[in-house]
Parts: C-alpha cells; structure tokens; sequence
C-alpha cells in the first residue's frame, strides 16, 4: 500500500516587519487547499507567531516553523562576539577575533539559549514541523573558537588542525581525516540535541534540517560540515531550496534541472520513511538571470512529487503571488489526489559516495572538477537526457538490503570508501545475482578513506578485476560486441561532418577519468580502449564480469563532450548516448513505463547535428502505483518534439484510460500484446504534460 501525503505549505512571510498582515491571509490560503504555513519564529516576535499558530488552527491548518540559529542572530552576537563561529583564517590571522557574523553552533551559552527558544516554540498550538538552522553549515568544515578547540583538546590530548587552504596531502595524515569525522559527527550531534529539546515538549513534531543546496553536490561536504545522510538518520527529515534562476550553477543544464536533480538526491538522502521537502523558487530579484513565468508554477507544482517528495514550500506566499507562478502553481493542486496514490518507479539507482568525496576525492571541494562533478552528475544527465528513470541512494544506504533489491540495477560512480556495513551489504546484494553498474574502482578503503591493508579492492574480491592505475585523463574506446541495442543508438551521418567541418567534428566515443585494468581472462570484454593512434589495444574499457554476469564494469565515466586531441576540436560524446543503453540492456528488461527514442528529435538537432552543446532539455519522470502509471515530461526549452509513452499492462488486467491530468483530457492509445502506448507531442507552449494510465 502506498501511504503519501502531499503537503502543500504556503510560508507565510511580511517584508516590513509587520507581522499582523499575515492575519489576514491565514484564511486566504486555508481556502485555496494549502495543509499547512510556516512562519518564521524570532525571539523578537515569539507572541505574534503564536497568535499565528492559534488563527492557523483555527482555519484548519497545520504550522511548520523556521527558527534558524547559527543565522541572524547579528544583534544578539554583536554584544556577544566570543559566541561567534571562528574561521581557521580568523584563528590564524587575526589572534582567533571573528571577522564572521554567524554564531558558533557549539558554544554553549549560544547553543543553550537556542534549546530555550525551541522548546518555547515547540508548544505552540499546530506546530506539525520544525526546521532547524536555516541555510547554515560549518565554513570550512570547522570552528576554531575557544570553545570547539576546548573540545578536540579534550578529545584527542592535542591542538585541532588548523589549515586555510589544505592541500590533498592533509588527506594522507589519518589525524586530518578523523578530525574531519570528529567535526562532522559533533555538528549532527548539535541537530541531534536540538530535535531532543523539542521532543522533550512535543513527540510528534518532525524536525528537519533546513540545507542549502550549495552543502553537497555544488561543494564537497567536507567543507560545509554538512552530511545529510548522516544527518537525515538522526532527525525527521531534510528540506533545501534549490532556486534555478539564482544560484547559477552552470553544472546543471538545463538550468531548471537544478530543481528536479535536487528533489530526486534530497529524497534519496532522507530515505523513505523520513520526510524530505522542497523549497521550490517562487520569486526573481532583477540580478537573477530571468523572472520567473507561468512555467516556472508548474514545474514547481509537478516536479518535486514526480520525485518522490511530498512537502512542497515555495518561497514564499506573497512573493510567488505577485507573478505568474501562482496560479499555475495552485491549478496544479488537482494532481495531488493522483500522485498520492503512485511512487516514483524504481529502476536504477545511482549511489552518492559521500565518505568517497569527504575522504578520497576531496579536491577540487566545489563543482564541476570535483567528485559530484566528475563523478555523479555525469551519470545522472547521462540517464536524465534518455530518460532512464533514477534516483539516488547515499552510500550509507548500501547496508539496506531490501532497498537495493527494489532496483534492476545499483550504479556505482567509483565508490571508494565504504564501512564494513556497505561491504556487507554489497556482497550480499552481488551474491543474491543483484546487478550492479560499477565505474572506476570501488571498495579501496575503509570508511574514513583508509587503504585496505592487502591493497585489494571489494571489485577485485567480487569480479576479479584489479585497477592498476589512474590515467586520469579521457580515452577513446570502440565497442567489441555489436550488441542488439546498437541499432538505436542516435549517430550522426559521417558525411555530414566531412561535408561541414573537414572531418574534424564527427562525435567520438570516449570514456573520461579512466583507469588501468587486468580482468580475468573469461570475461566478457565488451568495448576496448584505442591507443593514440587509433588502433585498438585490447585494454579493457567496459567489462561484464562477476560469476553471474550481474557486474557490468566501465573503465571511466560518460561525458557530454569530448576533446578530438588531434584537432583540438570538442566534438559530442556518444558514451553519453551509449552508457543508458547499456544500462537498459544490462538491467533485462525496460522500465514498465517508458519514453521510446529518447533524447527527442528537436529542430536544433536536426539543423546543427554536430554542435556539442546540443542536450536533451526534456525530463522524464515515470511513477507507479496500484492499476496505475503516471509519466510526468517537463520541457525546459520550449522545443516541439513527438515521441511515444509506453506503459507495460500488468498482467491479468486491461487498460481502461489513458488521461493528461493538467488538461484533464482523455489520450488516445494502442494497445498492441501487452503493452499501451500513446504520443506525447510536446509544443512551444507546454511546459509540463502528466500522464495517467489506469488499468482496471
Ligand atoms: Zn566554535
């Protein structure tokens, strides 16, 4: 049985410091079907917000409360600057004065001052959530004040490490890395306290970490503090704000994927059985790169539940209703009744090494070069652009065996450091003839980045195949096997490229990040690296290995581009193409609601087939439930294309209608042996078109 509850908050904020207006809109959005509003909770205003609390109720909603802490307390710590967050540039430079104005979340008079307010809060009438320390995180990954040097003193008998600017070096000195873990650990132990404290007053209350999208998959956790697996399996849940338009994070493209890249990572990091939520941008400010338009309201509406997330806040109320977001936003609350009945369908998964990036791949810390960027995100768009469903598992997620066996296939983007836990939990899921996509090495290290003592690897214990070595850099690769799949893989005329650019264009097939590999001698050597010259060198690039072929491995990571070394031209990578097909081919079946053809033709394909920035700006996002499908397509770009839905009928029934839920309009369909299938047409105008399939 599927239990969802999609909770729409309307947070509820006055930028003039008058709180008493928002009286008025309680009812306003309580009869719009909002379940809930958040508020923002300062000392300075504690008793308008409980006489907000009270009129919510009264209307029949629930409250969810921000109340911030390391943030916004400048007043508070100007008279209290000893309570300050102090930067190892701070400690080193200027005698450990803080030059910062955020407080130090270990401090104690600090820390105690904010139990108080919590605990305070937490009886208010209708508080359902609390979000706790708003956007903050540890810069650096650490605080030298007085305080926290106190603490690793007594911790470890010697002075905390202090480094402005570490080098890969530091990570070779165990002390570093346990220091790493030390802060990491003490900062989710302060979450911890504060989910305590508000627990103690009322059991019920979910708290969340309020994150900034900018604490992982932008910069590396080690340099934010910020572990939200780790965090999520100690509170209620975890909610972020990823703003498309305002963060400029020139990785994710489209621009908007921003959004949905994160509710899909968010959730997966949270787990089920815990709340994840989504702040979705409800407002542009003019240095943003756009304002936001009746689109942006959809995707804001569709896309997090299409995710799996089930809390959706869009920042805020009286912003988001000052545009055309919002009535697209709010018409898109009659899809909720459909999305509560399915879940996000569960095909591949792709694990996020967040012990790896801490511990083994900590440089660069912020994205494109590091490892998300690298390593992750490349596989995501990869599947993204074909419209492979995903998600996302963190590695600590590895231990739960009942979870990986709910995917075709574990995708692991070099997946270094696991506890014993993971490793167990790994073998067991390879032994059980789980299938796994492996890239680049895995297993090399313990938990906190420590080699194994024999040098070994869980890919070598589980396949046979030993990395010898990182070249680091990308190489080219043929294919060995025509398999049946290639036939769909989308080339480009060669012609067009000699008739166009001298031959100096034509996509490449190359794998990035590669590393040197001796596999057994009975595996099935799928593709091969070429040698600088071309010429095939036998030396394995994609491999299926493991005793019941269930351990499909890659030598490297598709990328979108290439380099063509010999005319220093960057040319359209075809693994980006071929990596989800071979993921398709490997899992054994296709995905029981699926787009046919994808990436979609587009006029700008068509007309410039050799130009390396063209991408997929479509998004596909299929879910499951009982007797139904729903396929959510998003279209970023406003480009028209056609291409086929196709839904798998469940065995034993028939299907009775297929509908798009934002017009409320019936679909045609056929229905050939066991499967329906209808077109999707997508114009200029349409953001957004969600499918329903009903079977009966
Ligand atoms: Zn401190």
């Amino acid at each position: 049985m599927i239990h969802r509850k999609i909770v729409r908050t309307a947070m509820l904020q006055d930028y003039t410091g008058l709180k008493e207006t928002l009286f008025a809109l309680l009812e306003e959005v309580a009869g719009k079907g909002y379940h809930c509003v958040s508020l923002s909770a300062k000392e300075e205003n504690i008793e308008t917000v409980k006489a907000l609390c009270e009129k919510a109720v009264s209307c029949g909603m629930g409250v969810c409360l921000f109340t911030f802490y390391m943030k916004y307390q400048y007043r508070y710590l100007s008279h209290h600057p000893d309570q300050k967050l102090v930067s190892a540039s701070d400690f080193q430079n200027r005698q450990g004065r803080s030059t910062g104005i955020w407080g130090c979340p270990f401090n104690p008079e600090f820390k105690k001052r904010q139990l108080l307010f919590l605990r305070e809060v937490a009886r208010f009438p209708g508080v359902e959530r609390i979000q706790i320390n708003d956007e903050a995180y540890l810069p650096g990954g650490a605080c030298h004040c007085e305080t926290c040097r106190g603490a690793y003193l007594a911790d470890f008998g010697e002075g905390m490490p202090v480094v402005l600017n570490p080098a890969i070096e530091e990570w070779k000195d165990i002390k570093w890395r346990r220091f790493l873990e030390w802060t990491i650990e003490r900062w989710n132990g302060v979450h911890c306290e504060m989910s305590r404290a508000i627990h103690e007053i009322n059991k019920n209350i979910k708290v969340v970490f309020q994150a900034s999208p900018s604490t992982d998959l932008w910069r590396n956790p080690w340099s934010t503090g910020v572990d939200l697996s780790g965090m999520a399996e100690q509170l209620d849940g975890l909610s972020t704000d990823p703003y498309y338009t305002f963060h400029n994070a020139p990785f994710f493209s489209p621009a908007e994927t921003y959004l949905s890249e994160w509710c899909r990572f968010l959730k997966g990091a949270a787990g089920d059985g815990k709340l994840a939520e989504i702040i979705p941008q409800g407002f542009s400010h003019p240095t943003f790169t756009r304002p936001l338009g009746a689109e942006d309201g959809i995707w804001s509406a569709v896309i997090p539940p299409s995710c799996g997330v089930d809390i959706i806040t869009p920042f805020t109320y009286s912003l988001q209703k000052i545009s055309p977001v919002q009535k697209t936003y709010e018409g898109a609350f009659k899809l909720d009744l459909y999305f509560e009945k399915a879940v996000p369908l569960k095909y591949s998964a792709l694990v996020h090494g967040a012990r790896t990036e801490i511990y083994k791949r900590p440089l660069p810390a912020s994205t494109p070069l590091s490892y998300d960027g690298t390593r992750v995100l490349p596989v995501a768009q990869s599947l993204r652009h074909t419209g492979i469903p995903y998600g996302y598992i963190p590695d600590k997620g590895l231990k739960d065996l009942n979870n990986l066996f709910s995917y075709r296939v574990i995708i692991l983007p070099e997946i270094n450091c696991l506890s014993q836990e993971e490793e167990k939990g790994i073998r067991e899921f390879v032994s059980g003839k789980g299938r796994m996509a492996v890239l680049g090495c895995m297993g090399t290290d313990d938990g906190t980045g420590t080699k194994k003592n024999n040098g070994g690897s869980l890919l070598q214990e589980l396949c046979g195949i030993k990395v010898t070595g990182e070249t680091g850099r990308q190489q080219r690769f043929r294919m060995v096997e025509n398999l049946p799949f290639m036939k769909n893989l989308y080339t480009v005329d060669e012609k067009i490229d000699e008739r166009y650019s001298n031959g100096t264009c034509k996509p490449l097939f190359t794998l990035d990040h590669c590393v040197d590999a001796e596999v057994p001698g009975d595996s099935r050597i799928i593709a091969e690296f070429l040698d600088e010259n071309g010429t095939p060198s036998g030396r394995p690039a994609i491999v299926l290995a493991g005793k019941d072929g269930n351990l499909l491995w890659f030598a490297g990571f598709p990328t979108h581009v290439s380099k063509n070394e010999a005319y220093g031209t960057t040319v359209r990578n075809q693994s980006h193409l071929l990596f989800p097909l071979l993921v398709e081919w490997f899992a054994g079946e296709k995905p029981a609601l699926r787009v046919e053809g994808w990436p979609p033709e587009v006029p700008m394909r068509k007309l410039r087939p050799l130009d390396y920035r063209y991408m997929s700006t479509f998004e596909f996002f299929p879910l499951e439930g009982k007797d139904i499908y729903m396929g959510t397509i998003a279209s970023y770009f406003k480009e028209p294309a056609s291409f086929a839905m196709a839904a798998d009928i469940p065995p034993g029934k028939r299907i009775k209608e297929v509908r798009e839920l934002l017009t409320g309009k019936r679909v045609p369909f056929e229905t050939s042996e066991n499967k329906a299938e209808i077109t999707v047409d997508m114009g200029y105008e349409d953001a957004a078109k969600v499918f329903l399939f009903r079977f009966g």
